[in-house]
């Protein structure tokens, strides 16, 4: 784990919670309260491997879960019949 300084900038990194947005199979997906280091600079924002891992953990187990609130869903109503 590194913890030096920004690799544009040279602006000093901190650990920090955010909402995390990055890219999954052509989709952008948010992620609050993810632990990630933030330029006090440029802004710029990594994460660690172990938590980038875990955001992509996130991100197919949100796929699934789209998956399976778009399923058809219609109420069963016996006075239409
Ligand atoms: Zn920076």
């Amino acid at each position: 784990m590194k913890t030096d300084k920004c690799e544009f900038c040279e602006g000093e990194m901190k650990q920090q919670r955010i909402l995390a947005r990055f890219r999954y199979k052509g989709q952008t997906i948010y992620v609050e309260n993810v632990p990630a280091w933030v330029c006090n600079k440029c802004g710029e924002e990594y994460f660690d491997a172990s938590v980038y891992k875990r955001l992509e953990e996130i991100a197919r187990q949100r796929e699934r879960i789209q998956r399976a609130i778009s399923f058809p869903l219609a109420e069963f109503d016996m006075t239409t019949a």
